[in-house]
């Protein structure tokens, strides 16, 4: 179990600005958005990462994760966005309780901004990593 700030926001012992709340998952505004809408989706489960998490924590927030998307399509206006979610502080990740990020891309330019440094795979080496990783889920 991971004790942090947001513990605390489900608890209730900190204040948020609430958009939706089921038994197991909790959103609200991000306090610091990169735009109008960043949105953060959290279980109410408190692990640090996605791979800590229950199946059930998982299911019911995969299952309202779209319906958060489109609430923040109707309310911004917005026609994209991005879905980021960190894992790890060398993966950018500052809150170790694992959410969702919801981040309108607006058409001034104000969202995620993503460096993306692509890599190649070889044909061997696509069939040996995904044949390794495969044997572990
Ligand atoms: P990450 O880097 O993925 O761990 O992002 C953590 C996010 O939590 C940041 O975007 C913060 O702005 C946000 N955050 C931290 N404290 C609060 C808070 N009290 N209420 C809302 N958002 C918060």
């Amino acid at each position: 179990m991971s004790e942090t700030i947001f513990s605390k926001i489900i608890r209730g012992e900190i204040p948020c600005h609430r958009v939706y709340e089921d038994d197991r998952v909790l959103a609200f505004l991000d306090i610091s958005p990169l735009s109008e809408g960043h949105l953060l989706v959290i279980p109410k489960e408190a692990v640090p990462t996605v791979d800590k998490m229950s199946d059930e924590s998982a299911a019911a927030l995969g299952r309202v994760l779209p319906r958060l998307c489109r609430a923040v399509i109707a309310a911004t206006g917005i026609q994209e966005y991005n879905i980021l979610q960190n894992n790890g502080a060398g993966a950018h990740q500052a809150v170790f309780h694992v959410h969702f990020h919801i981040i309108p891309k607006h058409p001034d330019g104000k969202g995620l901004g993503v460096g993306w440094k692509p890599l190649t795979l070889s044909a061997d080496e696509g069939k040996a990593l995904a044949t390794k990783i495969a044997q572990h889920v």
